[in-house]
């Protein structure tokens, strides 16, 4: 049965004090935990912990043994009778860190001999580790004293302030470390093994002398240096922006190959996957140094929106994950470009969160209920959910913004709060009343903004009407209108801004309107000719933008506008025009206007080599999907590949090839400047656009580039532009990278999803070749996902088979992933979404896969919650 939204019921038990004391062993780990209880006097009720898969070999309570009959440890829950208010609970339990392969709670990263300790406690992991209250509104004071044998675990990390250590007998240690701020069980962490460190010293905004420590295997630990400039980068960012420092005495961050996800914030002691963490020109690409960047300031700026003020219940996910999700990207956007960094997060939406919204799996940023929390760690609670704070940062401006989240940590410092307690704290602070943002948060499905505009010569009046209406969604067919506020400008003919003149006040050159019903009218006045309006500027609102532009209009919009976000927005657009207008490979008037602007700006050379890159690309195979009710992904793979052919061809080789070569003369040594990085980004751009006029002469310079490159952004554009196309070159790249990287698991995970993203029918067999790779394992996620995960959610034409054997094969995979690690199982299986809307071969078998896979004995909950609504049942 799901767990509501509704049932919430503050705990009947709270916990004071926690004090563990842990004895750590690969194959078994001792755990001894000393509970203060606080029982509500409201609620009397017997006392209940979680706790799973827990041997359980002693226990008492206020210092008496308990007997057999005086407690019950039953299905995930043990009860113990007799407990009152201030008893205090001892319980001893055993646990098996190498034979958890769900890389949830205690578990090993590495092999028996040289790995080491970690554990991941978000959500629910803290209940495989010891009993407790397992929720996030029990905050509670941590002591943890860790021990193991010297030699083979010399590093021993609790997060909290050291608190001692010492040698023991037998050439045993221990290491103690206290926590002075009451958190939440999910935010335990410990790492124990032997780790190589770099350290800093840092002194916060407010005087305190920090240390800042990067672990990682010893191989590695030279390419923590990047991450830890990062995290510098990030505290101070912090401290001037939200006035928020950090608050204990030692900041560690700790690097692992074996992962769920992409990293944790755990108190003082965040951990990574090594993806996010360690950058080295030679294995990262230009993208992911930018991501790592990232992930550093998500996870740190979590130690205050998430671990200072935590969620009342996982219904609140997104009070900390869009609320961090909205830091880090105004973090990025000033460490780098902002237009860029808009860019590729609306990309990311796109891509990610407006198929979520539009199928079977849609859900609220705060869903209503859920059966397996881990399966809503969604591109809706972080991506939709930073959108929805978005708008609200916009409607109270910098300073009004920054004033209300003064105000949400000065009342909720410490405590555990809700969805409604942030928009209070933002209104309040701004004595506005922003409760009818709310509905965002309750209401599934993106919505569609539908504009009109009518021109009056005689009155010289602009009138546009704005409507919006949300298409039902699973359970949900009642939509209630939202606050959408429209940033909007209006340009003339020429693509000069007019200024703006609404309800007789001027407004300068943009100006936020915002529809709060189901239609309004605003009318501008003194507008001297028919206007081109570019709306929802910044994309200011996350919802699917309906208006009847000519191609012209946005040719000129994309010509014209000076932002680079809404001048890629136009070209964005325009290309989706050009798609629709496509039909069965004929040319259209909208598919002209699209590569001709984008041919003449190609010429002009007057725009950054990163935007040009990205006006260059259309919008994804995904995106061009989520418009269309009977997908076939072959016809869109092969339509989006000749509406480039034609842009191509439009530019003309002899610009390509030249541009290439001048962009080549210029990148020598990896630097990750900004201007080095467009250069590589937009080299690679040209190269594959040149790849499809000109295979011959584009795989000669993509050889060139693989053998010369020296860093792995050219290495991997070249290598992916031979491999797509399966140039007769390929092969040798390949076998060369696959050489050269045998002991870098990073870079051979993009050697995996390089091939496993070959379009269309060749994927498959690609995909069960590289599965006997002796490096191939399900047992580690980034393997399983660059290999699996690249295939069914990163190649549509190569998993949309219309034969069904590429469904059949994951569904196979997934049940056998499941056995292992359920929450990758889960995620992974998230790819059929959408398989409704496939034409009727493919989506019927889809549907046979996925009713064979749901009929499987023994699936996790996770996989069978995934799997459940996807079928919709
Ligand atoms: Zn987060």
């Amino acid at each position: 049965t799901p767990i509501r939204l509704h049932d919430y019921r503050p705990p009947a038990w709270s916990v004071e004090t926690v004090e563990l004391d842990i004895d750590l062993g690969i194959d078994a780990t001792e755990v001894s935990s000393r509970l203060t209880l606080h029982c509500d006097p409201q609620q009397p009720a017997t006392l209940r912990l979680d706790g799973e898969g827990l041997e359980l070999l002693s226990i008492s309570l206020d210092g008496r043994k308990l007997d057999t009959h005086e407690y019950r440890y039953e299905q995930s829950v043990l009860e113990v009778s007799g407990a009152r208010d201030g008893s205090v609970l001892e319980t001893h339990v055993r646990v098996r860190p190498a034979a958890n392969t769900t890389l949830e709670g205690l578990y090993l990263s590495g092999s028996r001999e040289h790995g080491f300790l970690l554990t991941q406690c978000e959500a629910e992991g803290f209940r495989r580790i010891t009993f407790f209250p397992d929720r996030p509104d029990v905050l509670a004071r941590y002591t943890v004293t860790l021990r193991a044998d010297r030699s083979r675990f010399p590093v021993l990390l609790a997060g909290g302030n050291p608190a001692g250590s010492g040698e023991l007998a037998d050439g045993r240690h221990w290491a103690r470390f206290v926590d002075p701020h009451p958190r939440p069980c999910y935010l335990f962490a410990l790492v124990a093994g032997r780790l190589e460190s770099i350290q800093r010293d840092y002194v916060t905004a407010d005087g305190r002398k920090v240390k800042l420590v990067i672990w990682s295997e010893a191989n590695v630990i030279d390419c923590c240096h990047y991450a830890l400039d990062a995290l510098e980068r990030s505290m101070r960012w912090d401290e001037h922006t939200y006035g928020r420092s950090f608050d204990l005495d030692v900041f560690h961050v700790v690097a692992t190959h074996d992962f769920n996800m992409g990293a944790m914030e755990n108190k003082g002691l965040n951990i990574f996957n090594a993806k996010y963490l360690l950058a080295d020109p030679d294995i990262s690409t230009d993208d992911e140094y930018r991501a790592v960047e990232a992930v550093v300031a998500h996870e740190y700026f979590h130690n205050w929106t998430g671990n200072r003020v935590t969620c009342r219940d996982w219904f609140q996910l997104s009070l900390k994950e869009g609320l961090t999700v909205f830091r880090e990207q105004q973090f990025s956007a000033d460490m780098n470009s902002a237009a860029l960094k808009r860019i590729e997060d609306v990309a990311l939406l796109r891509r990610t969160q407006f198929p979520e919204d539009a199928g079977p799996l849609a859900h609220p940023v705060r869903p209503a209920e859920y059966r397996e929390i881990n399966n809503f760690y969604t591109a809706t609670v972080y991506e939709k959910g930073s959108e929805l704070v978005r708008m609200v940062a916009g409607r109270l401006g910098q300073e009004g913004f920054r004033r209300g989240m003064d105000l949400y940590f000065e009342r909720h410092d410490g405590q555990a709060a809700t969805i409604e307690d942030f928009l209070a704290a933002l209104g309040d602070a701004n004595h506005i009343n922003l409760s009818s943002y709310l509905a965002w948060y309750s209401q599934a499905g993106t919505p569609r903004l539908h504009a009109k505009g009518e021109y009056d010569e005689v009155e010289h009046t602009y009138t546009l009407t704005l409507s919006q209406q949300t298409r039902p969604t699973p359970g949900h067919v009642e939509k209630a209108p939202l606050p959408i506020p429209v940033k909007l400008s209006l340009f003339d003919r020429h693509g000069q801004m007019l200024p703006l003149h609404l309800d007789g006040e001027a407004h300068g050159t943009e100006k936020v309107v915002v529809l709060s019903k189901p239609t309004q009218r605003f009318v501008f006045q003194h507008v001297p000719s028919a206007p081109v309006p570019s709306l929802l500027r910044g994309f200011s609102a996350p919802v699917v933008l309906e208006c009847d532009y000519t191609p012209d209009e946005l040719a000129l919009l994309l010509t014209h506008d000076a932002d680079g976000f809404n001048r890629w927005e136009a070209g964005q657009q325009l290309a989706m025009l050009a798609f629709d207008t496509l039909r069965d490979g004929d040319d259209s008037i909208a598919n002209k206007a699209w590569r001709q602007a984008l041919a003449a700006l190609f010429e002009q050379d007057a725009i950054d080599d990163a935007l040009l890159a990205d006006l260059l690309t259309p919008p994804g195979e995904i995106e061009f999907a989520d418009r269309q009710s009977e997908v076939d992904p072959a016809k869109i793979h092969a339509q989006r590949q000749a509406m480039q052919h034609r842009l191509a061809e439009e530019i003309g080789v002899d610009a390509l090839v030249a541009r290439y070569r001048a962009l080549a003369a210029h990148t020598g040594a990896p630097e990750l400047d900004a201007a080095n990085q467009a250069r590589r980004r937009l080299k690679r751009r040209v190269l594959e656009l040149l790849a499809l006029l000109d295979a011959e002469q584009a795989y000669a310079l993509a050889i060139r580039q693989y053998d010369s490159a020296s860093g792995m952004t050219d290495r991997l554009a070249a290598l992916s532009v031979l491999v797509r196309h399966r140039a007769p070159q390929a092969a040798t790249a390949l076998v060369h990278f696959r050489k050269r990287y045998a002991d870098n698991p990073l870079a051979l995970d993009k050697w995996f999803t390089v091939q496993a993203q070959v379009p269309g029918e060749p994927a498959l067999a690609i995909i069960k070749h590289l599965e006997s790779d002796p490096s191939f394992t399900l047992k580690n996620p980034n393997r399983a996902r660059s290999l699996l995960g690249a295939f069914a959610s990163g190649n549509p034409s190569g998993f949309h088979r219309m034969d069904g054997a590429a469904y059949q094969f994951l569904a196979e995979r997934l049940a056998q992933l499941d056995a292992l690690n359920p929450q990758i199982a889960a995620r992974l299986a998230t790819a059929f979404n959408g398989w409704q809307r496939l034409e009727p071969v493919r989506r019927n078998a889809a549907r046979q896969a996925l009713e064979g896979l749901a009929q499987r004995e023994g699936l996790s909950p996770n996989l069978s919650e995934i799997v459940g609504n996807v079928l919709q049942r």
